[in-house]
């Protein structure tokens, strides 16, 4: 048995031992194409020469300085290329080593902005269900993913809730798409009104919901309203981009895509793209001024913020983006990706929802799909899927509970922007026989 507490503590996965491009190998010789870059990760593939050059360069030059004494060029020059990119607004950046980290980073600096603001009696965030922002108990209190956060529950701070912007399942019948967003934001205003609005610092959102729900995309005007609510009552707006933040769904963040500045914005995953465990959040001005000008620091701090290797890793990831324009080749490989998957699964009896953004896809898996009846949670299709696929050489990321931490099956994509044409069939065939297999393994 290892000695490594394992996702699961009953089953050693196999070992990786490399990849280049889309594909990895184990060290027993098989290969896997990479078809969700580990959880939306691997943004340039596997071995990518320009972004290792950058390691290696970095660590022959600066391998770490700690962040109380020193900063580096690489973190500064990171730093100007986020905020240069970022949606309107941002004017700073604290860089950290997850996506945890910055959305405790993000919670914690909103807290002390309106600590130093003058509004200390603002204490409370509201988040959504369905939504997953890490697993530290900060992050995991403002997430609304039940299984996850159960065992946990005594140790979390108070959080308001409110439904997630999941057209497919609430949605009620006969309800327009401007109606069933207008409801959502009559929802978000009540809870804002029940708390006390004076009382509330934050309301924060996956703006493509990611490893919860399934690339669920939000509906058209939805995050324009709810930036109206946090403006009218002094409320910041956090996005949590750690999954579908840069470049994932096409633009740079996800939330460009609905017209829309968040105060704060986290993102990791893609940021370093796998090379190096890094992430950020990043920062309005106003609020950076804020505590400027009051207590000259952010009560903050990790020993690995600011890596100068994890920023190099970052930076060349950012580069090589822009280098190879693969912003519009997410995009373009995105619709390929969408019309495969529609072609392979649209009359599937079993796959409900096909939905996502750029190459950020998901099917939602239905018993039938009039209904919209779930599978029974008790036979984790989900789980059969996964297996199923890397028998046939794929990796996707399924995950059960979608519809309330419970029920429902998902399977997520996000390929590498770098994938072919050729290597996204390949993906969908595989996984049309892998959902197939799985479905014949589970009592139907
Ligand atoms: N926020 C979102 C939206 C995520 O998808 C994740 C991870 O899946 C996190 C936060 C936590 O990131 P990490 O696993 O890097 O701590």
């Amino acid at each position: 048995m290892s000695r490594i507490l394992h996702r699961s503590l009953r089953h050693t996965p196999p070992r990786a031992a490399g990849g280049e491009g889309i594909v990895l190998r184990d060290t027993h010789g098989r290969s896997y194409l990479d078809a969700s870059g580990g959880a939306a990760v691997s943004s340039l593939g596997h071995a990518h020469p320009d972004v290792i050059a950058a390691l290696h360069r970095q660590i022959d030059r600066c391998a770490y300085a700690h962040t109380a004494f020193f900063t580096t060029d690489v973190a500064e020059e990171l730093a100007e290329r986020l905020v240069a990119n970022a949606p309107a607004g941002i004017g700073g950046v604290y860089l950290v080593s997850g996506g945890s980290e910055a959305v405790e980073t993000a919670l914690k600096l909103a807290r002390q902005y309106f600590v130093e603001a003058g509004q200390p009696q603002r204490a409370l965030f509201i988040a959504r269900r369905q939504s997953y922002h890490g697993n530290t108990l900060g992050a995991l209190a403002v997430g609304g993913n039940e299984w996850r956060r159960a065992p946990f529950a005594p140790l979390l701070a108070d959080v308001a809730r409110v439904s997630a912007c999941y057209a497919y399942r609430g949605r009620e019948h006969g309800q327009t798409l401007d109606g069933y967003t207008a409801m959502l934001l009559d929802e978000l205003e009540a809870a804002i009104l029940q708390a006390g609005p004076q009382r509330v610092i934050g309301f924060v959102a996956e703006p493509v919901v990611g490893a919860t729900g399934g690339a669920i995309p939000p509906t058209p005007g939805y995050f324009r309203g709810v930036r109206a609510l946090c403006d009218k009552y002094g409320i910041l707006f956090i996005a949590d981009e750690v999954m579908c933040g840069m470049g994932r769904t096409g633009t740079m963040y996800a939330i460009e895509q609905d017209g829309v500045a968040p105060d704060l914005v986290t993102i990791a995953k893609g940021l370093g793209a796998g090379y190096q465990p890094i992430g950020a959040v990043l920062v309005n001005g106003a609020i950076v001024e804020c505590l400027r000008a009051g207590s000259g620091a952010f009560l903050h701090g990790h020993t690995y913020v600011g890596h100068p290797v994890a920023a190099a890793a970052a930076l060349a990831v950012q580069q090589v983006i822009e280098r190879d324009d693969l912003l519009a080749q997410v995009r373009k490989r995105g619709a390929s990706l969408r019309r495969m998957l529609d072609e392979a699964f649209e009359d599937h009896p079993h796959v409900g929802d096909i939905r996502g953004r750029g190459l950020f896809l998901a099917l939602e898996l239905v018993r039938d799909r009039a209904g919209k009846e779930p599978f029974d949670p008790a036979v984790k299709l989900h789980a059969a899927i996964k297996d199923k696929a890397m028998q046939n050489g794929l990796l996707v990321y399924p995950m059960g509970g979608t519809i309330d931490g419970r029920r429902g099956d998902h399977v997520l994509l996000a390929p590498p922007f770098i994938a072919s044409e050729a290597e996204l069939a390949e993906i969908v065939g595989r996984l049309s026989e892998s959902v197939d297999s799985a479905l014949k393994s589970v009592a139907l």
